[in-house]
């Protein structure tokens, strides 16, 4: 391809350039899992800046909400989104402060379809007094206080949370739930019980 004139020149310098710039900035989501993007589900951009991190533990999280057959995963991940950069009063009675995005990296729903929530080189964020700080934050869709995790839910945790800890070099000793980090019911029973089984999984494939 030959480039005729200055200006055409400067343009494919730019575009290349920018290109370089946001692919630096950007962690890559890990490999062959189906996961929905944000810009797949429709995200808007983070309302607040973030400080950024570099994932050195796997944190599990359930919604403790009821889980949902009929909503679609999109239309889940925006309400959360939607929820997220509110001010609200929560049932607790403590006040949310707005948050920058989904305070979670990933959103596995009932029907176990992976979502992309905050991107992972953003620390997240907790109503709950922990430094969130290098933790990948991944939650399921349910209340396991009541609720049973789901067989595709169980199956996409594995398989996400295995690549997580490939990618990122993370052992199975900094894989825990949100109770092991802060004062909470978080992730429930149900969903704390496998716990055990994942950090063996993972410290079998290492
Ligand atoms: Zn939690």
């Amino acid at each position: 391809m030959r480039y005729s004139s200055l200006p055409q020149l400067m343009l494919l310098l730019l575009v290349t350039l920018s290109a370089a710039c946001r692919s630096s900035k950007e962690v890559s989501l890990p490999k062959g899992i189906p996961i929905v993007t944000r810009a797949q589900w429709g995200a808007v951009a983070p309302l607040l800046p973030m400080k950024t991190q570099v994932p050195q533990k796997i944190t599990i999280h359930h919604t403790a909400t009821n889980q949902n057959l009929n909503r679609t995963l999109e239309e889940k991940l925006k309400a959360l989104q939607k929820f997220s950069v509110e001010r609200s009063t929560l049932s607790s009675g403590r006040v949310k402060e707005p948050w920058a995005d989904i305070p979670y990296h990933f959103y596995i729903d009932v029907k176990g379809q992976i979502g992309e929530g905050r991107q992972l080189q953003f620390v997240g964020d907790s109503n709950t007094p922990y430094d969130p700080w290098g933790h990948a934050l991944i939650v399921l869709e349910g209340n396991f206080q009541t609720e049973k995790v789901t067989e595709a839910q169980r199956q996409s945790l594995e398989q996400l949370t295995l690549a997580l800890a490939k990618r990122w070099k993370i052992s199975a000793e900094n894989i825990s739930g949100h109770k092991d980090n802060a004062a909470t019911a978080c992730p429930g029973e149900d969903l704390y019980q496998l716990l055990p089984q994942l950090r063996e999984l993972v410290s079998s494939k290492r």
